[in-house]
Order: C-alpha cells, then sequence, then structure tokens
C-alpha cells in the first residue's frame, strides 16, 4: 500500500462562510498556543511540548464548533513549526491568514459525495474521488488565495505497478501521435484540438500573448498526454519497438512543420529512457522500412506506397485479404524487425 495526498475542491456556495467561520475558531487555537507557549518559555523557561498543549486545550473543540482532533492538530503543528523556525514565537494567525482546518482521520467522514466535518456538510466538484470508508489519514480544509476551499486528504491506494511481459511495436505518425500493435492509438484529446483552433485564431489576429499563453497550454497538454501513455506501456511491456522516423517521411508531407514532430521525437526520447530505467524492459529502434507497405498478416508488398498514399488510412492485402489499419499494420511490422534484429 502506498499513500498520496489527493485535493478536491469544494462547492463554495454555502459553504465557504461556514468553513471561514471555523478557520477564525482555528486562529483562535492557533493564537493561544503561540501566547501559552511563549509566556511559559518567558516565566519558566519551558518549552511546551504538542502534547503539553494539547493536554491545555483539551475540549475547547466542542465550544469552538470545531473537531477535536483539530485543535490536536493545531497544538502539534504548532510545536513542530516553533522547533523547525527555531523562535519563541510565530507570526498570530489573523484575518489576513488563508483559512486551514486541519484533522485527523477520525475527524472527518465521506457519505453520498458529502464531506461531513464537525456536524456539517459540505459538496465537493468530484465526489467520485472522495476515498472510501478506511482508505483515507489525516488531512486539512484549506483556503487558496482567491477565497476557494478544497479538501487535501491522504489516501491509501494500491499501487498497480507489475512488469508487464508483453511486446508492443510503435509507428510514431503524424494525424495519430502513435499507433500500438495491439491496435492502440495515442491520440490527441478533443479539448487539444480546441486549443489549437483557438491558437489559430490568436495567431492570425495577432494576439499575441494570447498565443504565447495558449502555446504554453498546449505543449503542457501535450507532454502530460505523452507521460501518461509512455509511462504505461514501459509499464506493460518487456519490449518496445519503435521505428526511426526518416527526414524523408517528415519533409514529404505538408504537416512537416506541425507541432507532431516535435510530439514524435520527444515520445521516443521518453520510452527511451523510461524503457532504461526499468530492469524488465528492452527499447530497440528498428529503421522502418517499408513498414507501412508489407502486410503484417503475409508479409506480401501490397499496401499503400508511400507519403502521396497518406490519405490511405484503410487497406486490404490484395494477396491474402487481411483488413489492414495503416498505422497499426505498420507497427506491427515494425515489432516484427525489433524482433529480428534481437534474435540476428
Ligand atoms: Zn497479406
Amino acid at each position: 500500500m502506498a499513500t498520496k495526498t489527493i485535493k478536491i475542491r469544494i462547492k463554495d456556495s454555502t459553504s465557504a462562510k461556514t468553513l471561514k467561520n471555523m478557520s477564525r475558531s482555528v486562529n483562535f487555537v492557533w493564537n493561544y498556543c503561540n501566547e501559552t507557549s511563549f509566556k511559559a518559555i518567558r516565566y519558566n523557561s519551558e518549552w511546551l511540548s504538542g502534547y503539553d498543549l494539547q493536554k491545555l486545550t483539551t475540549g475547547s473543540g466542542k465550544e469552538l464548533g470545531i473537531n477535536s482532533t483539530t485543535v490536536q492538530e493545531v497544538c502539534s503543528e504548532y510545536a513542530l513549526r516553533r522547533k523547525q523556525f527555531k523562535k519563541r514565537k510565530l507570526r498570530w494567525r489573523g484575518k489576513k491568514s488563508l483559512g486551514w482546518i486541519p484533522f485527523k482521520k477520525t475527524g472527518i467522514t465521506f457519505k453520498c459525495g458529502f464531506v461531513k466535518y464537525a456536524g456539517h456538510s459540505f459538496k465537493v466538484f468530484q465526489p467520485d474521488r472522495l476515498p472510501g470508508k478506511g482508505e483515507y489519514g489525516s488531512g486539512e480544509l484549506c483556503e487558496d488565495a482567491s477565497g476557494r476551499w478544497y479538501l487535501c486528504i491522504a489516501v491509501e491506494y494500491e499501487p498497480e505497478y507489475q512488469a508487464g511481459k508483453g511486446e508492443v511495436g510503435i509507428d510514431l505518425g503524424l494525424k495519430d501521435l502513435a499507433s500500438l500493435s495491439n491496435g492502440e492509438k495515442v491520440v490527441n484529446g478533443r479539448y487539444y484540438r480546441m486549443m489549437e483552433r483557438k491558437l489559430k485564431r490568436a495567431q492570425r489576429y495577432g494576439k499575441k500573448k494570447q498565443a504565447r499563453h495558449l502555446h504554453r497550454k498546449i505543449r503542457n497538454k501535450r507532454m502530460d498526454a505523452l507521460h501518461k501513455a509512455s509511462t504505461a506501456i514501459v509499464k506493460k511491456n518487456a519490449l518496445v519497438v519503435v521505428g526511426k522516423i526518416g527526414a524523408k517521411k517528415l519533409a514529404k508531407t505538408k504537416m512537416a512543420k506541425s507541432v507532431n514532430d516535435a510530439g514524435m521525437s520527444m515520445f521516443k526520447t521518453m520510452l527511451k529512457y523510461k524503457a532504461s530505467a526499468q530492469q524488465h524492459c528492452i527499447f530497440v529502434e528498428v529503421p522502418e522500412n517499408f513498414s507501412t507497405q508489407i502486410c503484417s498478416n503475409c508479409l506480401a508488398v501490397s499496401g499503400p506506397k508511400g507519403p502521396k498514399d497518406l490519405g490511405v488510412r484503410e487497406w486490404v492485402c490484395s494477396s491474402c485479404g487481411a483488413v489492414h489499419d495503416r498505422d497499426v499494420n505498420a507497427a506491427l511490422n515494425i515489432l516484427r524487425f525489433g524482433r529480428e534484429s534481437l534474435v540476428s
């Protein structure tokens, strides 16, 4: 079992005010700790621990309208920070401090998509992400600078990692980012295409700042997709074969300048270093000679020829009658080239 922290936005129509009120109680506890601890140091030369502070504040939660574990967490957090910053006194928490309500596991429950805390229920934006019973640890409700509230909580999850034994050939493409020999495709999502249209519009009207912003957004989105896809591929497979992209393949197409060619080499780089980081996975690069023309079923050269037939997405082998998706067939050939290169 591993743990990670998830962050879910809380709907703020009614809850923001309630949460803000409760965070004032948290501030009250914090400031009390600050005062008391400072006095103890000054008059008794005594450094109160988190546990000491907890004893002093026991039972105050109910009166303050916050969970008792919250009071405990504030006390231990206070002692921790004071130690960390090596100070006799920390900053006062006031109106300007961002709202913060920590809690322990037992201080919170989730029911029917609602977060239940200190007798209040809060609606969240992605209820399906809320952890199930016993699958979470401590956490906090916290506010960001624009007054939005979030639930941040440690959740347990089963790392799904299992060294894969599969083999896969990958055809890097112009239309789709990559086609795999098992028929899967790595594509640019709808969101991505929408952003690209927006970018073109911005460029046409000379909106430089907006264009730059969109460009960055698109790049991030693409990187993210490539990372996810390459990680999944490397995990599932023991052999990953990729075709070397000839300069000709790019130059002969209209899309040579498209953002995709940058994506292709980036994807290849990711696969390469992720495979090398895994004991179980071999990465092979092979020349992709005739990979689109050879029928992966009977090995006859019966497919569409060269870039002028790039429009042909699907074809039927004239010798064996197999129906091929152009890119998946290429990926199957690339996989075969890779296997052969390892044997010879
Ligand atoms: Zn055939």
